[in-house]
């Protein structure tokens, strides 16, 4: 692969609206992102496996919990700072960012969130340094869009719970060591429930032959006759709003991290065509390839201010589910567009591992449907401004 020679596009001063801090953690981001993720990642990508050995780094540079509170082990971060990290890793790759948001917001914020305090000291400062890595384990077989359809379950035992299912597509479930379940209780009223590894009935075997986020681990979450203890069931919220909650706060995440992967694409573009020469000139200066560069300077900028005032919002408790959705959906389409223009300016030299463009876009098709589909965004605005439910 070709040395990263990153240059983060900033059309409209961005940076100015940026504090001190807020630069410090997205230069540290960027750097290690330079210095660790950079140079391996394409061959991890290329031979499907996660690198393990990155996530000390990740807990370094704040990736595991950036807002939780100091006590717990978290960063203490804003959301803005949140929101740049997630950017920084999703330029270097989309499934190393998918780890970091699945520890952050999917099994960290519904400890923090809806635990109670010994579970949060049990878990949240272990998960925060990387010793332990967590799963999220909401999707199943026959119920992806719609998950309050789950059939995964537990009774009450009297002195533990018994826990039945099958969840599907869960990132980070093959090296595990919690997970967040979400199932249905004898009322079929839905809880959370914290699964360790070492559980009898518990398995997490893993999803093959992907050809998107190859360098994240994917598989199931089975679970047979599985005696949870009582102390692992999440006491503070219950309902379908309990993971959505979670949800909220990992989109949040992708609406910035698409702007990552967007950046890189357009950067890599930018530069090969100001050098390759065809016709006595270089590409850059045909008016084509100019169109393409300039609309996504364009898009990555519109896209940058979106993030940014949803991280006002955020910092301020005021952003809405449906405003959330609409970056998510936005941002993705946004990246995974640039990722397919900037693939062309590439030519042939596109289509290979020596730059990150054709990852990225392979990348970016799990992310456009992960966490929310781009159909299912739409229908959340839709119903958010005409107050029709569009879904059934
Ligand atoms: C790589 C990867 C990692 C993932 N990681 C996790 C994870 O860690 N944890 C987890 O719980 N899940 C995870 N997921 C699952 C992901 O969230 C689901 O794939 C997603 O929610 C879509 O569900 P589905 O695949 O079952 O598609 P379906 O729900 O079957 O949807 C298929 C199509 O139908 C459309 N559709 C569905 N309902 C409607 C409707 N009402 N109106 C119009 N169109 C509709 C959808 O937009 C889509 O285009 C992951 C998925 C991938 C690919």
């Amino acid at each position: 692969m070709k040395p990263d020679l990153f240059e983060a596009p900033d059309y409209y001063n961005l940076d100015d609206l940026l504090t001190d801090e807020h630069k410090l953690v997205r230069d540290a981001a960027r750097e290690w992102v330079k210095r660790d993720i950079s140079p391996i990642i394409e061959s991890y990508a290329q031979k499907a496996e996660f690198p393990t050995q990155i996530i000390k780094g990740l807990a370094e540079i704040g990736a595991f919990g950036p807002y939780i509170p100091e006590e717990y082990g978290g960063a203490g971060l804003d959301q803005i700072s949140y929101g740049l990290i997630m950017q920084e890793i999703e330029r270097g790759d989309s499934g190393v960012r998918s780890t970091a948001s699945v520890q952050s917001s999917l099994v960290m914020y519904p400890i923090w969130k809806y635990g109670n305090e010994e579970q949060r000291q049990k878990y949240l400062p272990k998960l925060a340094s990387g010793e332990w890595m967590g799963s999220f384990g909401l999707t199943e077989p026959d119920h992806g869009s719609n998950p309050g359809g789950m059939v995964t379950n537990y009774k009450d035992m009297g002195d533990h719970y018994l826990l039945n299912g099958a969840k599907l597509w869960i990132s980070n479930s093959p090296f595990c060591d919690v997970a967040v379940v979400w199932a249905k209780n004898e009322e079929g009223r839905i809880h959370g429930l914290i699964v360790e590894r070492e559980m009898e009935g518990f398995s997490t075997p893993e999803t093959h032959n992907k050809w998107s986020l190859r360098a994240s681990a994917t598989g199931e979450l089975i679970f047979q006759d599985v005696k949870v203890p009582k102390e692992n069931l999440l006491p503070n919220k219950s309902g379908l709003g309990a993971p959505l909650g979670c949800l909220d706060s990992a989109r949040y995440g992708i609406a910035w991290g698409a702007i990552g992967a967007a950046m890189d694409c357009y950067d890599t573009a930018l530069r090969y065509a100001k050098e390759r020469v065809q016709f006595g000139k270089p590409i850059a200066a045909f008016q084509l390839q100019q169109k393409k560069l300039a609309e996504m300077i364009t898009e990555i900028t519109k896209a940058q201010l979106l993030a940014f005032r949803l991280g006002q919002l955020k910092n301020e408790n005021r952003a809405s589910s449906a405003q959330i959705s609409m970056a998510k959906r936005n941002n993705v389409e946004m990246a995974i567009t640039i990722a397919r223009e900037a693939r062309q300016i590439l030519g042939g030299m596109g289509i290979t591992g020596e730059y990150s463009i054709m990852r990225h876009m392979m990348n970016l098709e799990s992310v456009i449907t992960y966490e929310g589909t781009h159909d299912i965004h739409l229908l959340i605005t839709g119903l958010d401004i005409t107050g029709h439910n569009a879904f059934k």
